[in-house]
């Protein structure tokens, strides 16, 4: 999982995994979980999913090409093609302060960055953060584009009606922006619960994926994939140690002891 990798760092991440691994579609993935069969999977394979949408996402283009790959971008379908900002990206709010938004209601939460940062999900800025119409054209032949949300809210701090209108209404925006059928998401933050799940299923995804840290096996169950997040400026060192897992465990303890005030 990446999210806005620099191309230098990701043509270098994928250099070593197109000769130590196989990268294969997401839809390979999901069609051999629900077949219950990776016999025709090689042993070392490797899905590639970037979230957002980032507008910095078009410079990996040749790279997608030249490895002869097409990882799945999950985008937020409101925030594509418009001049829109992501909220975890705006100014003025601390990592302490984003990470305290993620665990409040969605109405508080959007109260709280109107009050103190004037930002609002539909509100125009000059700047463009996320990706066009005519990249994604450009792209679409070497990108698998499929749903991350509209606005990239926290789906369980969302009301029923919010939830629902986040996830299947992204699948209806990019099907019709893009003229494609959509059948995998992604839940924002990784966050979800049995709800999500349901949703997900009743909006005709066939797999979602979490950011919960690991391999995917026959056992996964197609709507919690895992993953493995990569640090999108990390150095051929530490990607190295992060196809282990390692490094993102250790600091997932890390973050909890310190979260429990240890
Ligand atoms: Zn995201």
């Amino acid at each position: 999982m990446y999210h806005d990798a620099k191309p230098e760092v990701f043509a270098k991440h994928l250099d070593y995994l197109s000769r130590h691994w196989t990268v294969i579609s997401l839809d390979t993935l999901v069609a051999a979980i629900y077949q219950k069969d990776f016999s025709r999977i090689p042993a070392k394979s490797v899905v590639i999913t970037i979230d957002d949408g980032h507008a910095g996402n078009i410079e990996l283009l040749p790279v997608f090409k030249q490895h002869r790959i097409r990882p799945t971008l999950f985008v937020c379908t409101q925030i594509i093609n418009t001049h829109r900002h992501f909220w975890f990206k705006i100014d003025g709010q601390s990592k302490a302060e984003k990470e305290r938004l993620k665990r409040i209601p969605n109405a508080e939460r959007l109260a709280h960055l109107k009050r103190t940062t004037d930002f609002e999900p539909e509100h125009v800025y000059p700047d463009r953060q996320a990706l066009s119409i005519t990249e994604m054209k450009e792209m679409e032949q070497n990108v698998d584009f499929q749903p991350h949300t509209q606005f990239h809210p926290i789906l369980p701090h969302c009301t029923d009606a919010e939830c629902k209108q986040e996830i299947l209404g992204s699948k209806v925006d990019l099907e019709g922006l893009l003229g494609i059928e959509c059948s995998h998401f992604s839940y924002p933050n990784g966050d979800y619960t049995e709800r999500e799940i349901e949703i997900v299923k009743a909006s005709g995804f066939r797999s979602a994926r979490t950011t919960v840290i690991g391999w995917n096996t026959l056992e996964t169950a197609p709507y919690q994939l895992k993953t493995i997040p990569i640090n999108d400026d990390a150095g051929f060192a530490l990607f190295r140690a992060q196809l282990t897992t390692v490094p993102q465990r250790l600091n997932q303890v890390l973050n909890s002891l310190l979260r429990n005030g240890f």
